[in-house]
């Protein structure tokens, strides 16, 4: 309580606006609006607004961690793969090094309070963190550098492609941050090289993944791999299912074979609203996104199978409920429930009689 109050006293004497709503609002309903606003729900798909601002942080629960994860707003992403409208939020001209590193300056000081409980930090920018293209190489060691000055923070996770990790770099990263391991998070998205250029035009052959992922095990770092499930509109539930399952098979064992540790995230695929592959989907005619349940059943026994694996449920702000795994007929909220205390770690395998007896589920 001694927390919570005086936080919305400051915010009290320093808004100038006039509260649109003049009625006095108690305290039960300004917490609610505050974690509406500032929590899980917070809006994931809105631009920056000032180039030193970051598109979005949270800190969030993430396989029983605390992660901060920040997106910072810099020049976009040079790719444009069909299923993706993320590069749009991003400026086409370069920011500069001290506009970026102001962005992560912004985070620190709104979760000065929360310093001591941070576990790891995901640096994303809606793009490549590690392409130098797009953000200055001094601001990333800024950046990370700073990281290592958060005591507790024992992972910083990078999001790029693989063909900008070069391994004597990321063994640099690691010496600004000498308490903190370093990990690759890439979109790996799906072993079918046909469903990669065809669908969703990756230009990432999977022979320049794989040395990718030798330079990754080189450095001594470790992989964070999205997986799409149902990348392909056209797919059936049952191909999905088996489509998904190769994926993680392919990544596992290519892992395995480098001694490189593996988490996967498995992104239920969604409508991005004007991205092509949503087009494509659409004029098909009969696009069916993915059954929640389909996905948990893979996520579950990959992670019997040994894949820390974690369920992505956000559209990430770019798709309303019509294109997401929400308009399948299996779906309840009290699903989203179940994933979230899978994905934190709190349970291993879904009760499925439960959640068919409460009519979700149904094949
Ligand atoms: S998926 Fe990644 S590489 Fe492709 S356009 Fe989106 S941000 Fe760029």
């Amino acid at each position: 309580m001694s927390d919570i109050l005086p936080s919305l006293l400051v915010e009290r004497r320093t808004s100038t606006e006039q509260p649109k709503d003049p009625a006095p609002r108690d305290l039960a309903s300004q917490v609610d609006d505050l974690y509406d606003r500032f929590g899980q729900r917070k809006d994931m798909g809105a631009a920056s607004q000032a180039p030193n601002l970051p598109h979005y942080f949270l800190l969030r629960t993430f396989l029983g961690q605390n992660d901060l994860l920040v997106i910072l707003n810099t020049k976009r992403c040079r790719y444009q793969c069909a299923f993706c409208t993320l590069p749009a939020k991003s400026s086409k001209s370069w920011i500069p090094d001290a506009q970026v590193t102001a962005q992560f300056g912004h985070v620190v000081h709104e979760l000065k309070h929360a310093l001591s409980v941070i576990d790891r930090v995901t640096l994303s920018n809606e793009g490549s963190i590690l392409d130098e293209a797009t953000v200055g190489r001094s601001a990333v060691d800024e950046i990370v550098t700073a990281i290592g000055r958060m005591r507790r923070v024992r992972r910083i996770e990078i999001e790029t492609r693989l063909e900008f990790v070069d391994s004597g770099r990321l063994r640099d990263l690691g010496k600004l941050a000498r308490r903190a391991g370093i990990g690759i998070l890439t979109g790996f998205e799906t072993v079918s090289e046909p469903i990669r250029e065809r669908h969703l035009k990756k230009r990432e052959s999977l022979t320049a993944f794989l040395s990718g992922l030798d330079r990754v095990a080189e450095a001594g770092a470790s992989l964070t791999a999205y997986v799409l499930f149902k990348p392909d509109p056209a797919m059936t539930d049952e191909e999905a299912v088996l489509e998904a399952k190769a994926s993680i098979g392919f990544l596992a064992r290519e892992c395995a074979d480098r001694e490189l540790p593996l988490a996967v995230r498995l992104n239920p695929m969604y409508l991005a609203t004007g991205s092509r592959w949503a087009r494509t989907a659409e004029t098909g005619g009969g696009y069916l996104p993915p059954r929640l349940t389909d996905v948990m059943r893979v996520a579950e026994e990959q992670a019997a199978n040994g894949v820390p694996i974690y369920v992505g449920l956000s559209t990430e702000g770019l798709a309303g409920e019509e294109g997401s795994y929400a308009r399948r007929e299996d779906y309840s909220p009290s699903l989203v429930r179940y994933v979230k205390q899978f994905n934190d770690g709190g349970l291993a395998r879904f009760p499925w009689d439960e959640i068919l007896a409460a009519g979700a589920g149904a094949r």
